[in-house]
């Protein structure tokens, strides 16, 4: 063994204990870094030749890299749709890379078993009945991938066709119909050799909504003529936190053939609060669903949850056939049904956090970030400079300025809310007009985070 490797082993209680420290440090001081780094990166660096010990990469971290990385963590980063990660979630994240176990297949351990418990914790969670099966993948985008790559098989079984073995170009040109798609619905479609320009944008409701007008999605199931179809219904979009009527959609396929694939990324979590849980109504008719969990579950990323009703087609896109992998009997493993082979186990997080807060705390993380979106939507809409571009309807304030919203202004507001290191909104288009949004989805915003948001708007509205 190399000495420093040998050195390192020999204090590795030792290591465990400053990284422990130091990561202590970071997050405790959260609330208080600058939520956001505009500055340039430093450039990188050579490859060192001979080693520094982990204390001395953790020193060379602590100096070189932890000053310019962002709060996203905390309490007041409210881009994107950020989830941050609850103590337990970071407690199960880092025993996961302890134990290092590979997901892949059962392998001699119990790993893929503690998966299975938590892919069915969380379709419970999200009120799906057991006839869906699932996994882990890294995130949204892959798992909105995973569930059209099983409606791409689907299609390929109400046409006669195998496209796990023959190509997608088998099944000649597929529709894909939805009201309001993510941006990885089309890149999905890239990759599952569909095609981004095969994905038809069904007219939304009117009146300044994104949710699909079912009666238009109706007529354009019409026109196809009973060619099979996939329709991707959308469960909280990601400027106004829109949903598509899931029961009335589903109610179609009475007279239509279609796969129902639901983009529930961070909407599925409305299932967990009673007041808005008839927002997912019908979420457990769909052929195929995804759920991210590195956001309103608040573990750390990648992590987040496919489903399906289909695993036997699931099985028949994924399954991985070589004699030392073994064949997919019974219950198949995870290597026959994700993109990956080799996996991290990733359930691990959301096994610590589901232990430790259970379906009340994960609620009440729910809730609180939608009144808090509320609170900051009746300040906004009262502030002189802003005006709401949509009604409040969870956890996003989607909003822009009240006089000239150009593209240019918009972004220097965005910029100077940045610099006072209060706050991170991040910039869309929403209706035509450049806005900002303000997403709550982190376990440790608070009231008084709310009122520093809104006081950094104020302030950079006024500067
Ligand atoms: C965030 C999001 C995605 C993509 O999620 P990733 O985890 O970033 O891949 C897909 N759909 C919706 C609705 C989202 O909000």
């Amino acid at each position: 063994m190399h000495h420093i490797l040998a050195d390192d082993l020999s204090r590795l209680p030792q290591l465990l204990q400053s990284a422990r420290d130091f990561a202590a440090r970071e997050v405790a001081g959260l609330p208080e870094r600058p939520v956001a780094r505009l500055d340039e990166a430093p450039g990188p660096g050579p490859l060192p030749a001979g080693g520094a010990g982990a204390d001395g990469a953790l020193a060379r971290f602590a100096e070189r890299w932890a000053p310019g990385f962002s709060g996203s963590a905390g309490p007041r980063y409210l881009g994107f749709v950020t989830g941050g990660a609850t103590p337990a979630s970071v407690t199960g994240d880092w025993l996961t890379s302890a134990y290092d176990q590979n997901g892949s297949g059962a392998a001699g351990s119990w790993a893929t078993a503690l998966e299975r418990e938590t892919v069915a914790w969380l379709r419970e969670l999200f009120g799906l009945r057991e006839e869906h099966t699932g996994a882990f993948v890294t995130g949204a985008t892959v798992s909105n991938t995973v569930g059209l790559a099983v409606a791409r098989e689907w299609l390929g079984e109400r046409l006669g066709v195998d496209v796990s073995r023959e190509g997608a170009a088998a099944l000649g040109p597929v529709d894909v119909l939805s009201g309001s798609p993510h941006s990885s619905i089309a890149k999905s479609l890239s990759v599952l050799g569909i095609g981004r320009d095969r994905l038809r944008r069904v007219p939304v409701l009117p009146g300044g909504r994104e949710a699909v007008d079912v009666a238009a999605l109706d007529a354009a199931l019409a026109a196809l003529d009973g060619r099979p179809a996939i329709v991707v219904a959308n469960a909280g979009t990601v400027n106004s936190v829109d949903f598509d009527d899931l029961r009335a959609i589903a109610a179609l396929k009475e007279r239509y053939g279609f796969w129902l694939h639901v983009d529930a990324a961070f909407g599925g979590f409305a299932a967990l609060s009673p007041a808005h849980a008839h927002l997912v109504d019908g979420l457990d008719a769909a052929d195929s669903v995804c759920v991210d969990l590195h956001k309103w579950l608040n573990v750390p990323y990648d992590a987040a949850v496919q489903y399906t009703r289909r695993r036997d087609l699931q099985v028949r896109v994924f399954h991985n056939a070589s004699p030392y992998l073994g064949p997919p009997t019974g219950e198949p493993d995870f290597l026959h049904l994700t993109p990956e082979n080799s996996r991290r186990l990733r359930a691990l997080p959301a096994w610590f956090s589901l232990v430790a807060y259970g379906r009340d705390g994960h609620r009440e993380i729910v809730e609180r970030n939608v009144a808090l979106a509320a609170r900051l939507g009746e300040g906004v809409a009262a502030l002189d400079g802003l005006r709401l571009l949509a009604p409040v309807r969870l956890n996003v304030v989607c909003f822009t300025l009240a006089d000239d919203p150009t593209e240019e202004r918009v972004a220097a507001l965005a910029r100077a809310v940045t610099e006072s290191g209060e706050a991170f909104l991040t910039p869309t288009v929403y209706d035509g007009v450049p806005g900002l949004r303000a997403a709550f989805s982190n376990w440790r915003t608070s009231g008084e985070d709310g009122e520093r948001v809104l006081a950094a708007l104020t302030a950079a509205l006024a500067g």
